[in-house]
C-alpha cells in the first residue's frame, strides 16, 4: 500500500535523513522508532508531502503509495491524498482541530469535502464513526467545542476526522505522548483495532519500545536520521543486533509496558551540524571500536530483518 525506498531529504545543504526504507500493507502497522531527533517526523512530514513547507526537498528515493509515485506528486494532488487516502494523528489534537468550530461540523466537513457526501449524509456518517470509537454519546458530543474536551477525547476527535475520509493509509506520529497513561493505552488499542477492523495501513511513529511490541508487526529503527535495524517485530525483540535496538529494548522497564519510556540510553542524538563520522550511533555505543569511527556500516541482511552495524553478526549475544 505504501513503500518507502532509500528516502533522502535535505534542507539546503544539510541532509537530516538518507537511506529510509520501510512498507507496510493494508491490514498491518509498521513502527518507526526512536529517540526524538531521529528523524521520524520527518519521515512521516516527507509522506505526507508537507516538506516545501518547512523549507525541505526530497533529495533521492521513492515514496509509493498504491502504485504512484509521490516524490514528484504536484501539491494540487497533493492536496487530494492529504487528509483523504493518506490521514495523519499528530502529537497535539488542537493542531488539526479548530477550536471555534463545533466538533460535528469538523468530522463532517472531511466527509463532505473528499467523499462528497451532502449534510445529513456526513452527519450519520459522524455519528458512526464516533460510535465505533467508543465516544459516549455522540450526537451529544457533535454540538461541543473541542476546549469541553479532554486531551484524550480530542485525540479521539481527530482519529474520527482521519477515518471519516476513508483512508487506506493512516500516519499516527507520536499519537500518544500528550496523553496520561491510562489513556495512552485506550488509544493505541484503539488503533491496534482499526487497522484491523477498517483493514487500514497504520504507520505508528513513536519513541517507545513497548508500544511496538504491542501493536506493530514490522519495525524500522531510526537514528539520527538513518534507518539502523528493519523487520518483523517478533525477530527484532528475539534477535535485536544492532546496540542501539537492543538499548531500546533494555529501556523498557519489565512488566511496566504501559509507563515504559526511553530515558536509559546516555548522550544525545547527533544533529547535523555535529553528524559524526564512520557510524553516527559510535560515540554513545558500548561495542563501538577504531572502525566505527571512520566507517559507515553497510546493513548486514539476515532473513527478513537487517541491521547497520560493523558487528552486526556477532553483537546479537546479549542486550547492550
Ligand atoms: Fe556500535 Fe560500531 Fe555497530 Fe555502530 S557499527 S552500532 S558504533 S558497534
Ligand atoms: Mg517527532
Amino acid at each position: 500500500m505504501l513503500s518507502v525506498r532509500d528516502l533522502g531529504v535535505a534542507f539546503g545543504a544539510v541532509e537530516p535523513l538518507s537511506g529510509v526504507s520501510f512498507s507496510v500493507e493494508k491490514g498491518e502497522t509498521i513502527g518507526i522508532v526512536g529517540e526524538s531527533g531521529s528523524g521520524k517526523s520527518l519521515t512521516a512530514m516527507s509522506v505526507m508531502g508537507l516538506l516545501p513547507l518547512i523549507g525541505g526537498r526530497i533529495t533521492g528515493g521513492k515514496i509509493v503509495f498504491d502504485g504512484q509515485d509521490l516524490t514528484d506528486l504536484p501539491e494540487r494532488a497533493y492536496r487530494k491524498l492529504r487528509g483523504g487516502r493518506i490521514g495523519l494523528i499528530t502529537q497535539n489534537p488542537m493542531t488539526s482541530l479548530d477550536p471555534l468550530k463545533k466538533i460535528g461540523p469538523q468530522v463532517d466537513d472531511v466527509a463532505r469535502l473528499h467523499l462528497g457526501m451532502d449534510a445529513t449524509q456526513a452527519r450519520a456518517r459522524t455519528v458512526e464513526i464516533l460510535g465505533t470509537l467508543r465516544i459516549p454519546e455522540p450526537a451529544l458530543i457533535c454540538e461541543r467545542y473541542p476546549h469541553q474536551m479532554s486531551g484524550g477525547m480530542k485525540q479521539r476527535i481527530v482519529i474520527a476526522m482521519a477515518l471519516a475520509a476513508d483512508p487506506d493509509v493512516l500516519i499516527a506520529d507520536e499519537p500518544t505522548t500528550a496523553l496520561d497513561v491510562t489513556v495512552q493505552a485506550q488509544i493505541i488499542r484503539l488503533l491496534d483495532d482499526l487497522v484491523k477492523q477498517r483493514n487500514l495501513a497504520l504507520v505508528l511513529i513513536t519513541h517507545d519500545m513497548s508500544v511496538v511490541a504491542q501493536t506493530c508487526d514490522n519495525v524500522v529503527v531510526m537514528y539520527a536520521g538513518r534507518a539502523v535495524e528493519y523487520g518483523p517485530v517478533e525477530t527484532i525483540f528475539d534477535r535485536p543486533r544492532h546496540p542501539y535496538t537492543q538499548a531500546l529494548i533494555a529501556c523498557i522497564p519489565r512488566g511496566l509496558e504501559e509507563t515504559a519510556r526511553l530515558t536509559g540510553i546516555e548522550g544525545t542524538v547527533p544533529t547535523v551540524i555535529n553528524y559524526p563520522k564512520g557510524c553516527p550511533f559510535h560515540p554513545r555505543c558500548a561495542r563501538a571500536e577504531a572502525i566505527c569511527a571512520t566507517d559507515p556500516p553497510d546493513f548486514s541482511v539476515e532473513g527478513d530483518s537487517a541491521a547497520a552495524c560493523h558487528f552486526a553478526e556477532v553483537a546479537h549475544a546479549q542486550p547492550a
